[in-house]
């Protein structure tokens, strides 16, 4: 009896125990909901900000006259803009959305040019700002967004925390297997009692009417971390600031390189600030915009400048003297234009070798049937009708690009490209018998194949980069490769005869790059 007693006490505590878990398991579950209802609100909410505050900087733009106060609602409505997306960042940190994406490039370009993207607004306070670094070149995984985020925070808070005719210096030196980027000012400093807190979200130092919002330093330690690295800061009262980033050296991104363009890199003058956002970030994807309305224009800029580097010109004329020379990514052009309209615009871009390949959007304010047709028949891929919104374009521009990376693809494993693309299968084909011509050739390198080919070295790498995925020395290298693959299966000649034969001076060179390609030695694959 006392046992059953026992048993039943037991079961029925037990019964408690769980409703009373599956009750704490609801209230977890709804206010999580609540969380995730009050992140999204607030996502919605700030994101709302950016429209009206586009409007805003657009017009304030057209305000003639008075210069002083045009340029302080331009200064604030930056700052705000600034403020909303600062406030996206830390929304996407919060619902953990946002991922470590690295890409294999070099560093100390990338540091170089972000640091002078500041110049101007560093010389107009008489501040002198300097990059150094005790390498030349450094290959590694780097997160390029985030690690500007990071940069831009630091570099914009030395400038506004030093006097007249201070200095900055920011620097990249590699220990073991990292690397240390310095943000160094000569500034007002941090109190040493305060340096703790300078990393959590919202705190600002004492008495520093420098406006605002203490979230900056809070986004540059949560994005580093997420970078894997490290931020740490020394300060003295009255002589300045230290911010030290360690990130670590990996290279697990290593084929998806990133290839600096050699137009980016023959350019040595320095990016203005107004620039800044477009020419600092190099790998962005070009995008021509062609379009007679400022206030249109000035919409889509604002859409596509974070993710895109974004020209603008104004008739169809220019547009496509515009596009033969520069070979963007994607054209998005308005139909109604003078001098040339966006339709037949579209048909010479289709009709020109050069540019081809390049997809084209176009825009219009009311689109009939038969200029949807007409439109669509002179090779554009896709249609919008204003007023469009922010998602349909930026979807459009997405699943255009994703299709231009199948084709690349698509020749790396065919060597060719699906027979609707023949005007480029022509072009490849040219490309492809210039190299074959001179197959024992080493000196035949790129200036020897855009003579061949009759355009310019800019024109050739954006071309075969947008169809083949590969940048010009890249495909040369690949089309030398593989003739030599089917020497070695075909023909007695020796190793080294075939590696000659294929423009190889060294055949030790050949056998590591032939193993870096078809993952096995030539002896392997030679015939017996
Ligand atoms: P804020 O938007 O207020 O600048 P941050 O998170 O970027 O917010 O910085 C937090 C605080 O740290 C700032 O209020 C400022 O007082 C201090 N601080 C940041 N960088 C520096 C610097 N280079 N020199 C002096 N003080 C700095």
């Amino acid at each position: 009896m006392v046992t059953g007693f026992y048993i039943w006490n037991f079961q029925k505590r037990k019964w408690e125990l769980n409703a009373k878990l599956i009750e704490e398991e609801k209230e977890a579950n709804r206010l999580k909901e609540l969380d995730e209802t009050k992140n999204k609100i607030y996502t919605n909410i700030t994101h709302e900000f950016r429209t009206p505050l586009t409007v805003i900087q657009g017009l304030s733009q057209k305000i003639d006259g008075n210069e002083v106060i045009k340029e302080k609602i331009q200064n604030n409505s930056d700052n705000l803009l600034a403020l909303v997306n600062q406030m996206l960042d830390l929304s996407k940190m919060e619902s953990g959305v946002l991922k470590f994406e690295p890409v294999f490039m070099d560093v100390i370009p990338y540091i170089h040019y972000i640091t002078d993207s500041f110049s101007s607004i560093a010389q107009e306070k008489n501040i002198s700002l300097n990059f150094y670094s005790d390498k030349e070149l450094l290959k590694m995984d780097l997160d390029p967004q985030k690690l500007k985020t990071v940069l831009i925070n630091l570099i914009a808070n030395s400038i506004k925390y030093t006097k007249q005719f201070g200095k900055i210096m920011v620097s990249l030196n590699q220990k073991d297997q990292s690397i240390i980027v310095k943000v160094r000012d000569s500034g007002i400093g941090i109190p040493e009692n305060q340096l703790p807190f300078i990393f959590d979200r919202f705190y600002q130092v004492d008495k520093r009417s420098e406006g605002g919002s203490g979230i900056g330093l809070s986004i540059v330690k949560e994005f580093v971390e997420l970078m894997h690295g490290k931020v740490g800061v020394a300060s003295t009262i009255k002589e300045g600031t230290l911010f030290t980033i360690t990130l670590p050296i990996t290279a697990l991104a290593k084929e998806k390189e990133f290839i600096f363009p050699e137009v980016v890199k023959s350019k040595n003058a320095a990016p203005s600030l107004v620039d800044e956002g477009e020419k600092i970030v190099v790998y962005k994807k070009q995008i021509l915009l062609i379009e007679d309305n400022h206030d249109v224009a000035f919409y889509i800029k604002q859409i596509l400048k974070e993710k895109y580097q974004v020209d603008h010109l104004l008739n169809g004329k220019e547009g496509l003297k515009e596009a033969m020379k520069t070979v963007p990514d994607l054209i998005i052009s308005d139909i109604m234009m003078p001098d040339m309209d966006g339709i037949e615009m579209t048909r010479k871009l289709k009709d020109n070798i050069n540019t081809s390949h390049i997809p084209v959007i176009l825009l219009t304010a009311k689109a009939t049937e038969q200029d949807k047709l007409e439109g669509l028949q002179a090779g554009a891929l896709a249609y919008l009708t204003k007023p469009f919104n922010e998602e349909e374009l930026t979807i459009r521009m997405k699943t255009i690009l994703q299709d231009q990376e199948k084709l690349q693809h698509y020749f790396a494993v065919h060597q060719v490209l699906p027979s609707s693309h023949s005007l480029e299968n022509t072009f490849l084909e040219q490309v492809h018998d210039a190299i074959h011509d001179h197959l024992d050739d080493h000196n035949f390198g790129i200036q020897e194949l855009c003579a061949k080919v009759n355009l310019e070295r800019t024109q050739v790498y954006r071309k075969i980069k947008a169809l083949t995925g590969l940048s010009t020395s890249q495909l040369i290298k690949d089309i030398r490769l593989l003739e030599a693959k089917k020497m070695l299966q075909k023909s007695n000649k020796a190793i080294s005869e075939i590696a000659y034969d294929c423009g190889f001076k060294d055949v030790s060179y050949f056998s590591k790059v032939f193993k870096g390609k078809f993952g096995t030695t030539p002896s392997k694959i030679k015939k017996s």
